[in-house]
C-alpha cells in the first residue's frame, strides 16, 4: 500500500481494525440481501407451474440477444442509448467492483487475469466506464424531474408516480460511481505526493478530475479520503444490492431470469393449466386466474422485473384512445400487490393456489373488468418490452377467470352462444356458409367446388365466418378465390362444414367452446384431405397454424400473391389513376404475431404506378385498428376509436388509399374513414381486392 495512506483493510477507527469492519460489512450485506431475496421469492413458490426449463440453448442465444445485446432498446433513441451505456458499464464495472470489494479484506487482492499491463489497460476501461455510468445517472435524473418524457406519466386512476423511488436509486449509483472514482484519485494522488509509481488514470474521466482536485491537499487528508471513499462504496454497493427489490430497480436482479426464462412461443397461447391436455380440462376446477395466486411464477417474475419504463403503455392501443387499460400499470399494480402481501418482515397474509386463503379475487380490488376486456391482443406491448415481459397469457387468463365466474359482457353473450350452436357469432345457418360463392354472377367467373368425400382438392380456402356472412366482406371471399384460381390452385373450400376458427374466442377466454370449435374444423380438414391451406383471414392463419395441431401447412393469401408474383403467374396492369396515395396497413396478427410484413408491401410496389408510402408506425409498431373477431361485438368505454386514430395517421402520412390483408381491419378501418369524415378524400381495400382488380387476365396483356 502507499506509504502515508494506510491500507483500508489495516485502518483501525473505534478499535475495529478495516478488516474487520469490511468484513462485518459483508457478511451483513449479503445476508440481508439473500433474505430479501428469500422473501421475494415466496410468492413464485406459491405460484402456478409455468414449463419453461426447456431449449436451454434457445434461451441462452436470447439472453446474449435480448439481455447482454440489449436489442430492444435503440426503439427508443434517447433513453435506449442511455440504457445501453449504464448496462455495458455496470458489465464491465462488475469486476472491479468485486476486486474493491475484496480489498476491504485482503489489502493485495488482484482479480485473477487483471494484473500487470492487463489490469492497466482494464483501470483505464472502467475509470471511464464508471464517469460514463455517472454522466448517465446525471441526464437520467434531469429527464425524470425536468424533461420527463409523457410515457413516465401516472393518470390518477392507476396511482402514483414512483418518480422519487426512481431518482433516489439513480442518486445512489451515482454516489457509488463517485465513491469508487474517489477512492482510486486518492490512491493516485496519494502515490503521486510521495513520489512513488503512480497508477494510470484515464485521461478526463472520474478518476482523474478528482486526482487533480487532490493533489494539492496534504497527504494525511488524502489518507482519510481514501478510507472514507471506501466505507462510502461499500455501504452504498450493499444498501443498493438490498434497497433494489423493494422497488422498479429490482430488474438488475431478475431481468437476467426473466428473459432466460422468456415465453419462445410467443404466438401460442398458454395452456390453462401446465401440464393438463386438452383432453383432461374437463377435470381443472377452477380456469384461469382469479387470485394473485393463480398466475404463473413466470408471470409474477414478470411483475417484479418491470423497469417502469412505460414503454408497453406508450405502444398499447387500448391505452392510446383512453380505454381503462394500460399494461405498463398491469404490472406495477400486481408488483405493489406483491409487495403488500408479502411484506418483508411479517408473515404473507395470504394463502395460496386459487381461491383459497384469504387471497382477494383481483377482478373488483386490483382490476376492473372493463380493463381486461378492454385488450385487442394486439402485441404491441410485448413487441416494445425491452425485458421480455408478457402480457396477452396473463390477459386471457383473467379472462379465463372472469368466463369461469360467468362474468361474460352482455355484448359478448348473443355471439358467443352463437358460436356455442351454429358454429359462427352471427348465429346465421351453417348451410349458408358457401352462399358468397354460389352466386350466380361470381359463378360465371370463378367455380368454387365445396369438398366431400368425391370432391377432393390440393388446397383448402378456409374463409371462415366474418367472409363468409358478411356482405362487404365477401368480396374479399371472392377476390381470393379468384386470385387462387388465376394461378392454377387446385383449390375448394369447407362450406357448411367449417366452423369458425375460434381464434377470438379462445383470445376471450372461453377454452372449451375453443376446443369444440377447432375440434370440428380438424376433423373437417382432414377429412377433406388437402395437402395445404390458405386463408385471406390473419386471425384463421393465426388459429389454424398455432392453435391447431395435426393439419397441413397453411398460408396467408399475400405469401401466395407475393409466391406468384415472384414466378410471373401474377402480372399486374399499370395504375390508372395516378393521384391516389397507397400506404399499408399491417393487421396485427398477421404481421407482429407472424412476421409477415414483406410479402404484402412486395405484392403492393410490384404494381407499376402505384405510389406507396409508410405510416409513422408500421410494420411492428403497426396500430392495431380496433381489434378483431369478438371486438367487433365489444362495446369498450373509449375516447376515440382506435381504427379512427389509425385513419388519421395515414392521412398524415398523405395517403388516401389503406390497404390492408383482414376482414375485421376492413371493418374497422371503412367505419373509421366514415366517423372521421374522411368519406370521399380516403377509401380502404384490401388486398386481395386490389390484385383481383390490377392483374393482368387472360388474353390481357401487361403495358
Ligand atoms: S396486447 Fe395490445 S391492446 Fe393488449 S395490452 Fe398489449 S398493447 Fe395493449
Ligand atoms: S412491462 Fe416492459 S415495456 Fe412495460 S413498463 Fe415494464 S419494462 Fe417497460
Amino acid at each position: 500500500m502507499v506509504e502515508g495512506i494506510q491500507s483500508v483493510s489495516q485502518v483501525t477507527s473505534w478499535l475495529v481494525s478495516g478488516r474487520t469492519l469490511f468484513l462485518a460489512i459483508h457478511i451483513l450485506g449479503v445476508a440481508c440481501f439473500a433474505y430479501i431475496v428469500a422473501k421475494r421469492l415466496v410468492p413464485l413458490l406459491r405460484a402456478e407451474r409455468d414449463l419453461r426449463f426447456d431449449r436451454p440453448l434457445v434461451r441462452l442465444e436470447r439472453v446474449f440477444k435480448f439481455w447482454l445485446g440489449q436489442w430492444k432498446h435503440p426503439r427508443y433513441k434517447t433513453a435506449g442509448t442511455l440504457h445501453i451505456l449504464i448496462f455495458a458499464g455496470f458489465i464491465l464495472l462488475a469486476m472491479r467492483a468485486f476486486a474493491v470489494l475484496i480489498v476491504g479484506v485482503s489489502q493485495n487482492f488482484v482479480m485473477p487475469g487483471l494484473s500487470g499491463r492487463a489490469g492497466q489497460i482494464y483501470d483505464v476501461i472502467t475509470d471511464y466506464a464508471a464517469t460514463v455510468v455517472f454522466l448517465c445517472m446525471v441526464v437520467a435524473v434531469i429527464r425524470r424531474l425536468v424533461f420527463k418524457p409523457a410515457r413516465y406519466e401516472v393518470p390518477a386512476r392507476f396511482g402514483k408516480a414512483h418518480t422519487a423511488d426512481a431518482v433516489f436509486l439513480l442518486a445512489l449509483i451515482a454516489i457509488l460511481m463517485v465513491a469508487d472514482s474517489l477512492f482510486e484519485a486518492a490512491k493516485a494522488a496519494g502515490q503521486s505526493q510521495l513520489g512513488q509509481p503512480v497508477e494510470t488514470l484515464a485521461v478526463l474521466s472520474l478518476p482523474w478530475i478528482l486526482q487533480i482536485a487532490l493533489l494539492p491537499v496534504a497527504t494525511a487528508t488524502i489518507g482519510k479520503v481514501y478510507a472514507g471513499a471506501y466505507l462510502l462504496h461499500e455501504v452504498t454497493f450493499y444498501f443498493l444490492l438490498c434497497y433494489r427489490p423493494f422497488g422498479i430497480q429490482f430488474h438488475v436482479e431478475t431481468s437476467l431470469f426473466n428473459v432466460y426464462f422468456a415465453k419462445l412461443d410467443r404466438e401460442i397461447l398458454k395452456p390453462v393449466r401446465w401440464g393438463v391436455s386438452d383432453e383432461h380440462l374437463d377435470q381443472v376446477k377452477s380456469f384461469g386466474v382469479k387470485t394473485f395466486e393463480d398466475f404463473t411464477w413466470k408471470h409474477m417474475l414478470d411483475f417484479y422485473s418491470c423497469a417502469d419504463c412505460g414503454r408497453c403503455s406508450d405502444n398499447c392501443p387500448s391505452n392510446a384512445v383512453g380505454r381503462p387499460l394500460s399494461p405498463r400499470f398491469l404490472t406495477i399494480k400486481a408488483r405493489d400487490y406483491a409487495f403488500q402481501h408479502y411484506p418483508m418482515f411479517r408473515h404473507s397474509d395470504v394463502g395460496s393456489g386459487s381461491g383459497n386463503g384469504n387471497s382477494k379475487p383481483l377482478i373488483g380490488h386490483l382490476y376492473s373488468e372493463d380493463e381486461i376486456w378492454s385488450c385487442t391482443t394486439c402485441g404491441a406491448c410485448e413487441e416494445e418490452c425491452p425485458l421480455l415481459v408478457e402480457y396477452i397469457d396473463k390477459i386471457v387468463d383473467l379472462r379465463r377467470g372472469l368466463i369461469d365466474d360467468g362474468n361474460v359482457p352482455q355484448s359478448l353473450q348473443k355471439p358467443l352462444k352463437a358460436l356455442e350452436s351454429r358454429g359462427n357469432p352471427y348465429g346465421k345457418m351453417e348451410k349458408k356458409k358457401a352462399d358468397w360463392a354460389n352466386a350466380k354472377e361470381f359463378q360465371q367467373v370463378c367455380q368454387v367446388k365445396t369438398l366431400g368425400k368425391s370432391n377432393g382438392a390440393d388446397t383448402l380456402y378456409f374463409v371462415d365466418s366474418i367472409t363468409s356472412y358478411d356482405d362487404r366482406m365477401q368480396s374479399i371471399g371472392r377476390a381470393t378465390a379468384k386470385i387462387l384460381d388465376h394461378v392454377g390452385e387446385n383449390f375448394g373450400i369447407l362450406g357448411a362444414a367449417e366452423r369458425d376458427s375460434g381464434h377470438e374466442v379462445r383470445r376471450f377466454g372461453e377454452e372449451l367452446l375453443f376446443t369444440a370449435l377447432r375440434d370440428h374444423n380438424v376433423e373437417a380438414i382432414k377429412a377433406s384431405g388437402v395437402k395445404k391451406i390458405v386463408t385471406a383471414d390473419p386471425h384463421a392463419f393465426n388459429a389454424l397454424k398455432h392453435d391447431y395441431k395435426d393439419v397441413p401447412e397453411v398460408e396467408h393469401i399475400s405469401q401466395v400473391i407475393a409466391r406468384e408474383v415472384k414466378t410471373g403467374k401474377i402480372k399486374f396492369n399499370p395504375l390508372e389513376s395516378r393521384d391516389k396515395v397507397y400506404t399499408y396497413h399491417d393487421p396485427c396478427y398477421l404481421g407482429r404475431h407472424n412476421q409477415v410484413y414483406d410479402d404484402p408491401r412486395e405484392v403492393l410496389d410490384a404494381i407499376p404506378g402505384l405510389k406507396r408510402v409508410e405510416m409513422s408506425r408500421s410494420r411492428d409498431r403497426s396500430f392495431c385498428c380496433g381489434g378483431g373477431g369478438l371486438m367487433l361485438f365489444y362495446e369498450p368505454k373509449e375516447e376515440q376509436r382506435m381504427g379512427v386514430k389509425r385513419v388519421q395517421m395515414a392521412a398524415e402520412a398523405g395517403a388516401n388509399v389503406i390497404v390492408t390483408a383482414c376482414p375485421f381491419c376492413m371493418v374497422n378501418l371503412e367505419d373509421a374513414i366514415k366517423v372521421a369524415g374522411l368519406e370521399g378524400k380516403m377509401t380502404a381495400i384490401d388486398l386481395a381486392e386490389l390484385v383481383d382488380q390490377e392483374m393482368v387476365r387472360e388474353g390481357q396483356k401487361a403495358v
